[in-house]
């Protein structure tokens, strides 16, 4: 009795782990002020942050055109 619980629990947890998983969508926190953009290579929309907007600025820098994802990709592959 006792062990059926047990892995009801265990295999509803996964399953709710697995299906709750969102890639690289990761939610601002604080308020979320920024601009949709859309990704050049994955053609994803994401959340160009004011503070990144303002970082980017500050740097004279141009907006990014891909995701943190894909940005993160290209910076590891070199
Ligand atoms: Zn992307």
């Amino acid at each position: 009795m006792g062990i059926r619980t047990f892995f009801d629990r265990l295999f509803g947890r996964t399953k709710d782990l697995a299906d709750g998983r969102s890639p690289a969508a990761g939610r601002a926190n604080g308020n979320g002020h920024g601009t949709q953009m859309a990704c050049v290579d994955c053609k994803r929309t994401f959340l160009f942050e004011e503070g990144e907007q303002k970082f980017f600025k500050m740097r004279g820098l141009t907006p990014p055109k891909r995701c943190p994802g894909c940005r993160m990709k290209r910076k590891h592959r070199r």
